[in-house]
């Protein structure tokens, strides 16, 4: 059972989850690969095809043919009592730049039907940690979502106003919001929302569960060429991404090229070493 602390005085909750300190780290020994049926594949590692045995039972899965594309079950080590991983492909290496667009749309479609499953038990939020810098453990490419009580009070940004674009379609708009905690942030919002002004609750109705599969799959693609032309300018970057836990609809990329000091930790407050302005500007010249 998870352990939620609360500070009354601060409105803050800190959850206690011992049980992460003793998951594996693949840092500590890195793995051998090879190449089985098309796929790379690591023998030590529990997320790769022929291993499925290692994890929880699945609670989803997406199919092709005879294997599974995207798998899901429960966290051995969780942090909270619901606490799933998403294993975006049965193969060790391929990062979402080198996913196709069926396959972005495959993990999207399995986003949407986790979160709408668990919305029912509380309330969940799905992120992505790429790399150690982003807090992985594991190095096969997988996001997570985790169900909070809705009672515990969240600290989660709210859908910052469209401004500083990078890219858009016909459904979704990448961009560098002015208000960027991080150096190269971008947020994935949809189009509906691009003229109105913060905190208004026009757009409320804008939420990830209830998406088409045609706009799964068009933030889907988004997505891969947004962290594509990050990984161009940022080469190797380790990032995290979520989606906001409360409509409207956001998805934010927090690359992690900054680690943040005692200054930031004390304060609350950011420093952003990149203008967001500049940021969008480099990051159009690599798409
Ligand atoms: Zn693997």
């Amino acid at each position: 059972m998870a352990k939620y602390i609360p500070d009354i005085r601060n409105h803050r909750w800190v959850i206690l989850a011992s049980t992460r300190a003793t998951r594996p780290h693949d840092k500590n020994k890195p793995h051998r690969v090879v190449k089985k049926n098309g796929f790379h594949v690591s023998l030590d590692c529990p997320f790769c095809p022929g291993n499925e045995s290692q994890t929880p039972t699945e609670v989803d899965v997406i199919k092709l043919g005879n294997n599974w594309s995207v798998r899901t079950f429960a966290n051995k080590f969780p942090i909270t009592d619901v606490h799933e991983v998403i294993v975006h492909s049965p193969d060790h290496l391929k990062e979402l730049p080198e996913m196709t667009d069926n396959e972005m749309q495959q993990l999207m479609i399995m986003y949407q039907r986790r979160l709408t499953e668990l919305e029912k038990g509380g309330v969940p939020i799905v992120f992505r940690n790429k790399g150690v810098d982003a807090g992985t453990s594991l190095l096969h490419p997988h996001s997570q979502i985790i169900v909070l009580p809705s009672q515990v009070n969240l600290e989660t940004l709210s859908l910052e106003p469209i401004k500083n674009k990078v890219l858009e379609d016909e459904h979704f708009i990448a961009y560098c919001p002015d208000f960027s905690q991080y150096p190269y942030e971008v947020w994935l919002a949809h189009k509906s929302c691009e003229n109105i002004e913060a905190g208004s609750h026009l757009s409320d109705s804008i939420v990830f569960t209830k998406f088409t599969d045609e706009e799964l799959a068009a933030l889907g693609v988004l997505l891969k060429k947004t962290i594509r032309a990050l990984g161009k300018i940022l080469d190797g970057f380790d990032y995290n991404y979520y989606i906001g836990p409360k409509p409207p609809f956001y998805l934010r990329i927090i690359p992690r090229i900054y680690i943040r000091g005692g200054f930031e930790i004390g304060t609350g407050l950011s420093t952003n070493i990149v203008d967001p302005i500049n940021a969008a500007e480099e990051i159009r010249k690599q798409l």
